[in-house]
Formats: C-alpha cells, structure tokens, sequence
C-alpha cells in the first residue's frame, strides 16, 4: 500500500521562490568585479531569475541544454543557477584555473550551447574561442557601460539580455530526476570528469547540509562561502542559503586575506567555508595586521585536511569554531561533517580540538564504509583504515557520457572515494590519506596527511606536502617539501625535531627540502602528482 501525501516534484525553482516569499528582504550581498559592493534581496533575485529564464527560452534553450559559467561568487551567477536550472536547463560551471585546453575540451565534451563570463574571462576564453566552435554565443555579466572590446563575435551583454524579457513567467514542472547542473572533477589524473548533478539530488542535499548536524544553517546566519561557485556549486550555498534564508555574502575576485576580512567585518559575516589554503591566506593577515573578528562564529574546512595548528588559531586566537567537513564533486559534495556529540560536551578546548581532526560523522542519506583489499568490511574501532566506500541519492553513479567506463560503482551502489580512513565507534571518520598519496614504507603505510599536518604545526613553516620518493630497502620513504614562513630561518634538523614530538622513528621524513612556493590544483590543494614528478629522482640521504 503506498502512503497517500502528495508528489511533487523536487525542483530547484522552489528554492529560490521560497526564499523570495519567506526571507523576501534578506540580502545577498556581492563584491563585484566591476568594482562597488552590490546589495539586493532574494525577493530581487527572484524576479530576475525569472527573468533570465524566460529570456533563455526566448534564445532557444531547450531543456537539458548545456549553458557554462566563468565566474566568480556573486549575485548574477546565483541568478545563473536559478535561471538556467529552474528553466529545466544544465549550469555548468567551469573552473576557471583549469587550463586553457581543458577548459576547450570540458566546454566542447559538455557541448555548452552558450558561455556566460565574468569581465576577468573574457581575455580566457578569447584564447580558446577557435577551439569551441560549437558554442552559439558569449555572455558577458556586465551592464552596457562596462562591455570591454572583444574580438570575439556572437557576444550579449547580460544586462540587456535580461531586458529583453519580463519576469512574468511561471517555472516549468518536470520530473525531478532532470539534470540540473555539470561540474567536472579537476582531473588531476586522466581527462576531467562531470558529475551530473540532478534536481532532486540537490534539493536532497541542501536540506541535509541545513541541518544541525551537518552545516546547521538558519536565517539566523550570514554566510559568506569563499569556496567558489565553480568548485561543486560552492558546496551547495547557495541552494541551501536560499533554503534557510541565511543572508549570503559573496567576495567576487578578491579572495585574498584583507579583502575577505574587510568583507567579513563590513557584512558581520557569522560562518563561512573554505579549503585550507584560503585560510593560510586570511590568518596570515589577521596576525600580521592585528585583527580581530567581531562576528565570525564559525567555518567549515574542507576540501584537504584542516591541519591542527589552524584549528587552534581559529578557535583559541579568534574563537571562531572550526567544523571540518569532508566530501568530493561526485557527492555533491557533503559527506560527512565534524560536530560534537552529547558526549563531548565537557571536553576541553584541547580534547575538541583533537576530535575536530577527524572529518567528522555521515550525513543522513551518506552511507559509508571502509573496505581492506579484498573488499571486505573492516571494523569501525577508529584504528583499522581501508578504501573508503560511499553511496546515497547525492552521489553519483556515473560520469556524464560515461567518461571513466561502466564500473564507477559496485553492483550495491557503492562508490570508492579514493580516500584511505579509519571510522571510530561513535562514527567519527577519518582520513588518513588518498590512496594514491599513501607513503608505501616497508609494508607500513605512512599517512602523508599525518606528517604533513604536524609540519604546519613547527614554527616558522607556512605550508608542507609529504610525497613517497623510491627507496632501494623501503620501497618508498616521505620526502618532506616544505614553505617557509616570511623571514623564517628554520632548519631540516629543527623540522624532524618537532616532528618527533607526535611521529614514530619510521614515520619521519626521511629529507626536508625548502621551496619557494608548492604548486597546487585548480581547486586549492597541493598538486601531489607534479611534486613527485619532480622529485621522482630524488635520491634520499637514507638511499
Ligand atoms: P578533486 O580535487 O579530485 O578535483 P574534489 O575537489 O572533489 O576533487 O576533492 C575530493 C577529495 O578531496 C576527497 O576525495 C579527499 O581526498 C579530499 N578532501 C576533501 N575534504 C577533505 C578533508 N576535510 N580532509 C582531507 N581530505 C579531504
């Protein structure tokens, strides 16, 4: 016998049109890249994206469409998002770090049939426009005034595209399982990948990232997301801003540590979300400038492991509580998310601390397991730590045309992360490396992560990745490659001293080299694969 409620659809209009009817005069402010801080309502956003997807309809898209975004985190991609999906059509936001060839080649396999850009693309996607023969045309998100000279052809300007249509226009009604939005995974090995995000995943997503446990949103919050719009939809922001009516603060272009802050302060900001690096960046100023926050609650980290010394500067420095959460573009990409228990409330600040390493406890609707080699369950006792298994309606169960072949998941569903992790008895996860960044040493596995983190903590040493060189005894031992602080003069003997502090004999790196500046992915995180191309010859002391 089926229940008897009611079966609408679950569509991501509804999102914005709640927003508009319950928080019509919460604000969505945005740093632009023309210049001046922008301020509108939901109620505005509503209408415009209205707008917009009628006057895409008037253009031609068709549902399912492929319409690409470059741009930053700002009012008019959140009229993007609205528009294009509400209109049963495919936002696909491309990483505008990514290079030039691959941007080519991910907008000619997503077959975009139009590319909306900020001003700072426009110079990108000039480079590359013989190479996208297929898209139809080219959107530049300015007003008349501001339109830049461009050779390339077929190019509206955003303002007056809107203007060409009313907002009087009623969102179609279509089964929820329409794909709604396209983001492709870095592609850090092999072609970039998208993962097809779909009406229904989305609405599913944004109310588990609302709730308590996971990023336990409310209208009662200001949110600023520096996780950017191109990097999994800003990790669902702006769906579940609108879902909760939290105030949405976004930072454009400027991301650097003094822009951030002012804007923070000016907005009284009280929770935001970024990957590690941004907030090397934003600390970095706080300290040398003096700064305090006076709104800020709370941030989530994640993207690449929060080391400890950053947890503790959050959190005893400035007293904001740091929630480190962990997830990936082909899980929407919320996983699992690191709040307290009951049981954890008379901890210390130093026991919190240590629990907050951890990424934290599944999401409702996030199934999870770990795996050893052969496939087989291992316990959830916090110590044992395999493949980390995931499945659930956020988390894909296919790249789209089917790049990366037929066996992205198990015939249960499940989808191998990549990542290694341990699950304790309260659920609590953690990741002790990707496996591909494992430290092979002598049939022990080294955590680069754990050396890595600990690093951090050594004064004088901003930044650290631990990468496996060959050994001819140990197969692989760490090398340690480390950035200096400004004007730190700390030594490889200093490093491996701290580092004995919490690490075993085998564990330490075998050498520490000093470098000017770590490369990194489009997304943030240290480019592991191009360090151990260059040090693949690497001869250890130890050797
Ligand atoms: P990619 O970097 O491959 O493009 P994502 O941006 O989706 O893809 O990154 C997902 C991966 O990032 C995860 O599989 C995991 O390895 C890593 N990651 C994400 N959050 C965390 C975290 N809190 N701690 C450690 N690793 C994390």
């Amino acid at each position: 016998m089926f229940g008897l409620m009611q079966e609408g659809p679950l569509l991501i209009s509804s999102l914005i049109e709640f927003a508009a009817l319950n928080h019509g005069d919460e604000e969505i402010v945005s740093r632009t890249v023309e210049g001046p801080i922008h301020r509108y309502t939901y109620k505005d956003c509503v209408v415009r994206s209205r707008q917009l997807a009628k006057a895409l309809e008037k253009l031609g898209v068709e549902q399912s469409d492929r319409i690409a975004t470059l741009a930053w985190n700002g009012y008019r991609h959140v009229e993007i998002y609205y528009g294009v999906s509400g209109m049963g059509a495919i936002c696909h936001t491309i990483n505008p770090r990514l290079f030039p060839e691959q941007i080519a080649y991910i907008a000619n396999h997503a077959e975009d049939k139009y590319i909306f850009m900020d001003l700072t693309f426009v110079p990108l996607i000039e480079a590359i426009v013989e190479h996208i023969p297929k898209v139809k045309g080219f959107v530049i998100m300015t007003d008349e005034a501001n339109m830049p000279q461009t050779k390339l052809s077929n190019v509206i300007c955003y303002e007056n595209f809107l203007a060409t249509a009313d907002d009087d226009y009623k969102w179609p009604v279509f089964d929820e399982r329409t794909a709604s939005s396209l983001c492709y995974t870095s592609g850090t090995t092999g072609n970039p990948k998208g993962a097809l995000f779909s009406n229904r995943s989305t609405i599913l997503h944004s109310y588990a990232a609302c709730t308590p446990d996971a990023l336990g949103l409310s209208n009662m919050e200001t949110i600023l997301p520096v996780v950017p719009m191109f990097h999994v939809n800003a990790w669902g922001i702006p769906y579940a801003a609108a879902m909760s009516g939290a105030k949405m603060v976004m930072p454009g272009a400027r991301m650097d540590g003094e822009s951030l802050f002012e804007l923070m302060e000016s907005e009284q900001v009280t929770l935001s979300a970024g990957v590690p690096t941004i907030w090397m960046m934003l600390l970095g100023y706080m300290k040398e400038n003096n700064k305090k926050f006076t709104s800020m609650k709370r941030t989530v980290i994640g993207g690449a492991a929060a080391p400890r010394a950053m947890i503790e500067t959050f959190e005893k420095e400035y007293n904001v509580n740091v929630l480190h959460a962990w997830g990936m573009t082909e899980m929407s990409p919320l996983g699992t998310a690191c709040n307290l228990k009951k049981k954890h409330r008379d901890y210390t600040i130093d026991q919190k601390i240590d629990l907050s390493l951890k990424q934290g406890r599944a999401i409702f609707g996030v199934d999870m397991k770990i795996v050893d080699g052969a496939g087989k369950d291992l316990p959830w006792d916090g110590v044992a730590f395999g493949n980390l298994l995931v499945r659930g309606p956020w988390i894909t169960s296919g790249y789209f045309k089917g790049e990366g072949g037929d066996t992205v998941v198990d015939e249960d569903n499940w989808f191998d992360t990549g990542d290694v992790a341990t699950i304790d008895p309260d659920g609590y996860m953690q990741i002790t490396d990707r496996s591909k960044d494992v430290i092979k040493s002598g049939g022990e596995w080294i955590s680069s992560i754990d050396v890595e983190n600990e690093a951090v903590g050594c004064p004088g040493i901003a930044e650290a990745a631990v990468i496996a060189v060959a050994h001819p005894k140990w197969d692989e031992r760490p090398l340690l490659v480390a950035v200096k602080e400004e004007n730190a003069s700390v030594t490889k003997e200093e490093v491996i001293e701290h580092l004995k502090g919490t690490l075993a004999k085998w564990q330490l790196p075998d050498d520490v080299i000093f470098v000017d500046q770590l490369p990194h992915t489009a997304t943030g995180k240290i480019l592991k694969t191009k360090l151990r191309g260059e040090y693949k010859d690497y001869k250890l002391p130890t050797a």
